[in-house]
């Protein structure tokens, strides 16, 4: 009746999944992508540049550090980390307007990143994305074979400080299946 039940319900529908860097988060989502087209993922604003078969709108919005910093100075962003020597960061209004609309937003993001919406949207759902185990996730850091030996080593001790960071977690998903770890999210975001 005081009218604050529906925003609940709505902020309710904002699903974070992170973990360490390797553990698999961005294949979880391209398998979305790929079996569930009609969902709909907020694309980050990053000043990393591509890796091959990446394009402009569909895994990051790539921006120059001018861009960057222009995002963050007008409040576009709801959330942003430095990561890996890179800046990653979630444009706000997109995000907003769907929740406003009662839709499910799921955001990829970095622990940093996680724990600011922690703060910002208390009731949104975050979820640890955890290795089967921590050799498997060096294999799978080593094994992409996309980045230079001193960017790996740079991922694998942020790794070591992510997996420490699971109890601040609503839940955790251990990635042994990709199409496992798919059904279970889509379930928490009442998305069948
Ligand atoms: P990658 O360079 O491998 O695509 O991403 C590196 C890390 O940045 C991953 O842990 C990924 O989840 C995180 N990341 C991607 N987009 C965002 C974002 O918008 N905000 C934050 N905080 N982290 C992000």
């Amino acid at each position: 009746p005081d009218g604050s039940e529906p925003h609940d319900q709505l902020v309710r529908r904002l699903t974070v999944l992170s973990g360490p860097s390797g553990v698999g988060k961005s294949t979880v989502v391209a398998e979305i992508r790929r079996a569930h087209p009609s969902v709909w993922l907020s694309v980050s604003v990053t000043t990393r540049p591509p890796r091959p078969g990446e394009v402009h709108g569909v895994q990051y919005f790539f921006v120059d550090d001018a861009g960057f910093d222009r995002l963050v100075a007008e409040g576009e962003l709801l959330e942003w980390a430095e990561f890996a020597g890179n800046r990653y960061g979630t444009p706000r209004e997109a995000v907003i307007d769907r929740l406003e609309r009662g839709e499910a937003v799921l955001l990829e993001i970095d622990l940093q990143g996680a724990r600011q919406v922690r703060q910002t949207m208390p009731d949104a759902q975050l979820v640890f994305l955890a290795p089967p185990s921590w050799e498997e996730l060096v294999r799978r850091l080593v094994g992409r074979g996309t980045e230079p030996p001193d960017v790996i080593e740079r991922r694998l001790e942020a790794a070591r400080v992510e997996l420490a960071a699971e109890q601040e977690f609503d839940l955790t998903l251990i990635n042994t299946s990709v199409q496992d770890v798919c059904r279970e999210l889509l379930t928490l975001m009442s998305v069948h």
